[in-house]
């Protein structure tokens, strides 16, 4: 059957029928009163989101292009950065702060643990020693979510700047950007925001400014001062996603309509359904600890000797589900189900029915409504 696409990565995420349909409207210039009154209503509602009373930026861009805004602005060649690394998304952010020359020290954990907060306040004990600490708060990659209010203090009490990957974390869970003194938060639409993909958002903070200010970095596009001129008057330096910006108002106003603990309670039960219906039908979590899993994805190994993608394969093919496959040192080893955004009990509750289907059609004796019975029992 076609057109009955189920997506269950951790980007791009379903998106709801009213946000796909804001999108179906002519374009309106971008210097214009109706382009600036949309611009101030979704300023104002990621404000909300990002629990901040502080800037958070709009740009035509993915999650990385936020993050090379975020790191463009605030830093300047030369400057000593400290880069948390327990996943792939935290070796981009190594990696694109020495593209930038930077002078990168990487604080690494094995895959599919959280980074210890108490490793992270050793190496941030003289204070001054860096500038920015740069934090992926939930590794996509590996399904691990990181402790990141800890962390945080400590990398204020070093007189650092935090750069964080809240790609997967905002819209999931707690990111309170003024409460926890966050000072740079980089997301992208196709993530925790029910949206396609195509934006990126920086939240920054005062003292994030004060380093922007001072930053000698060479960057056009992505230099942040723009966009904080553009937004006094509503609007963007360089012509929006427009269409893309109808959908942002839409996507959060019914993200207000189910409020902030709603959402993150919505995320943790799902979380913990996959968790446990994947236990009832005999698979391991990657992630063991629960408390240092991630509520927008979970990470599953196959039974022995069942590579992770020839499942993968089946599910899609006989049910039509998309499901993401490890990475790198990961690929073939885990599967993982997003459970990010626009997301309810029927279709966690349908993908371990999938996972279950594939399993038998493997030949694997797993109980039918094994894996959906545990999870009930977290959904009731
Ligand atoms: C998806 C993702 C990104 C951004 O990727 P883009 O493809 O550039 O949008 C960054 N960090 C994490 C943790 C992600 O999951």
């Amino acid at each position: 059957m076609q057109d009955k696409g189920f997506l269950m990565i951790p980007g791009p995420t379903p998106v709801p029928e009213s946000v796909l349909l804001s999108m179906a409207r002519h374009p309106i210039g971008h210097r214009t009163k109706d382009f600036s009154a949309v611009m101030e209503d979704v300023t104002e509602k990621l404000r909300w989101l990002h629990q901040t009373k502080g800037d958070v930026l709009t740009l035509a861009t993915s999650g990385t292009g936020a993050m090379e805004a975020s790191i463009v602005s605030a830093l300047s060649p030369g400057d000593k950065v400290l880069v948390l690394v327990n996943g792939k998304f935290g070796d981009r952010w190594a990696k694109m702060a020495k593209a930038f020359q930077c002078e990168v020290t990487v604080l690494s954990e094995e895959w599919g643990k959280a980074i210890d907060p108490e490793q992270v306040k050793a190496a941030l004990a003289t204070p001054g020693t860096y500038k920015a600490v740069i934090i992926t708060h939930s590794e996509t990659s590996t399904a691990v979510i990181n402790n990141l209010e800890p962390i945080a203090g400590y990398i204020q009490s070093h007189g650092a700047l935090s750069i964080v990957d809240a790609v997967t974390s905002l819209g999931a869970t707690q990111v309170p950007m003024d409460g926890w003194g966050l000072d740079f938060v980089a997301t992208g639409s196709q993530k925790g925001y029910m949206m396609p993909p195509g934006l990126g958002f920086v939240g920054v903070s005062a003292k994030g400014w004060e380093a922007v200010e001072k930053s000698t970095m060479p960057r056009f596009f992505f230099d942040l001062l723009k966009y904080r001129k553009s937004l006094k008057e509503a609007s963007t330096p360089f012509t929006p996603a427009i269409n893309l910006i109808y959908a942002l108002q839409i996507a959060l106003g019914m993200m207000q309509q189910e409020g902030l603990e709603n959402i993150f309670a919505r995320h943790h039960r799902h979380k913990g359904a996959v968790r446990a219906g994947a236990s009832a039908l005999g698979l391991a979590n990657y992630v063991a600890e629960d408390k240092a899993a991630a509520p927008a994805v979970t990470a599953i190994l196959p039974p022995e000797g069942v590579s992770a993608d020839k499942l993968r394969g089946i599910i899609k093919k006989r049910y039509d589900i998309a499901l993401a496959g490890g990475q790198d040192q990961l690929k073939d080893k885990i599967f993982r189900v997003g459970h990010l955004g626009f997301v309810c009990d029927r279709d966690v509750l349908t993908v371990l029915a999938a996972i279950e289907g594939a399993l038998r059609e493997l030949g694997h004796d797993v109980a039918p409504g094994a894996g959906v019975a545990a999870a009930l029992k977290l959904l009731d």
